[in-house]
């Protein structure tokens, strides 16, 4: 529905006023076929030794419907929950306070699993604000552009500042990419041959085990605040500066990154 450019001011807010209600009631209806679907789920569920049902909490960017999903979902006790219905172009402002919404009311002792979430600061910020479980493309399709992850950031293995580097992409890598190749031989083949890219895809792989398996060990140990620190200190050591909506995440869970030296 249009809003007409110059409305009168009692029309104008009745029209606004159904648009926002038509969004409501939409987002409401598209939630509720959800839960139902789910209900149908775990009658049919009959091998629950082999399989892990998970509810999923939608309802958008407004945070009343993600309370009612989370309410629903939560009532039929499943044995973890997935965050759904992000990463989908919404502001990275929306996208943490959704996150940190549904991790607050969702059980403290039953996995949590964002999905579609795979770039490296955001699996870092999520697991601050209490997820557990993720999934993304992001590692291998980044790969087939020629983009390498480390923790100094991504490499566009494309430049050609890469065509004499005999570095391996990342000096601490222990996959089978880093050990062999460098990044000239990488740079050389990368847009010619498929192979190039299964090698980027191989290492970027390691990359978010590494940073997982990281995040990881620092909660075992309790030095969790300390790896986030450390983490962002490298990841945006080119820019010199870190995203708005990163310290907003991390302050809301007393988590304060140090600043760059001037
Ligand atoms: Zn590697």
């Amino acid at each position: 529905m249009m809003l007409s450019q110059q409305p009168q001011p009692d029309n104008g807010w009745k029209k606004l006023c159904t648009v926002l209600l038509d969004g409501i009631q939409f987002i409401f209806k598209s939630f509720k076929p959800v839960v139902s679907r789910l209900d149908r789920c775990i009658k049919a569920h009959s091998r629950p030794q082999e399989q892990n049902l998970f509810a999923i909490i939608q309802g958008g960017l407004d945070p009343r419907l993600r309370k009612i999903c989370v309410e629903e979902m939560v009532k039929r006790d499943t044995p973890g929950y997935a965050i759904g219905g992000l990463s989908g172009g919404e502001s990275k402002d929306d996208f943490w306070r959704v996150v940190t919404l549904c991790t607050d009311l969702l059980p403290e002792f039953k996995p949590r699993y964002c999905m579609g979430v795979g770039y490296a600061e955001d699996l870092v910020v999520c697991s601050a604000l209490g997820v557990d479980m993720y999934d993304c493309v992001f590692p291998t399709r980044t790969a087939r552009f020629g983009n390498a992850l480390t923790f100094g950031g991504s490499l566009s293995l494309k430049q050609k500042q890469y065509t004499h580097d005999q570095l391996p992409i990342e000096a601490e890598c222990d996959c089978s990419t880093c050990k062999k190749h460098s990044r000239a031989y990488l740079h050389t083949i990368v847009a010619k041959d498929t192979v190039g890219c299964h090698l980027i895809s191989v290492h970027n792989l390691r990359f978010q085990m590494r940073l997982m398996e990281g995040i990881r060990k620092s909660i075992i140990c309790d030095e969790f605040p300390a790896f986030v620190r450390k983490f962002m200190k490298g990841y945006y050591s080119k820019e010199k500066s870190y995203p708005e909506w990163i310290l907003n995440a991390l302050r809301s869970v007393n988590i304060e990154l140090e600043p760059f030296s001037t």
